[in-house]
Parts: structure tokens; C-alpha cells; sequence
């Protein structure tokens, strides 16, 4: 849970104290990143990183 509004990394929404959203934690040669995505951007990395198009609606499963 946020404290304070954050904003989207990729898209740049606003992501309120209460807001659901999504973490995205990378560990690179330059060390950890620690991202957060609104719920949009966090489904559409899903999609990405699982191999899909990205067009497609992804299954609840
Ligand atoms: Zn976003």
C-alpha cells in the first residue's frame, strides 16, 4: 500500500493511497529497481512478460 500518491512509471497516472496498483521489482547488473505501474500498465506487463501480443484481453486465470 502506497502512503502517498505515486505516480505510473509508464503511463504517468496518478496512483492514490488506496489505489490498486502494481509493483514491479528488477534486480539488473546496476542492482534492484523498484517500479510501480498502475493496475493498466501492471496487466499489460503481465501480458508482455507471459509471451502474449499484448492486444488480446487476458484471461482472469
Ligand atoms: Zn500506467
Amino acid at each position: 500500500m502506497v502512503r502517498r500518491t505515486h505516480y505510473c512509471r509508464r503511463c504517468g497516472a496518478a496512483i492514490d493511497p488506496g489505489d490498486v496498483y502494481s509493483a514491479v521489482d528488477v534486480l539488473d547488473a546496476e542492482g534492484r529497481l523498484r517500479e510501480l505501474l498502475c493496475r493498466e500498465c501492471g496487466t499489460d506487463l503481465r501480458a508482455f512478460v507471459a509471451g502474449g501480443d499484448g492486444e488480446r484481453e487476458t484471461d482472469p486465470e
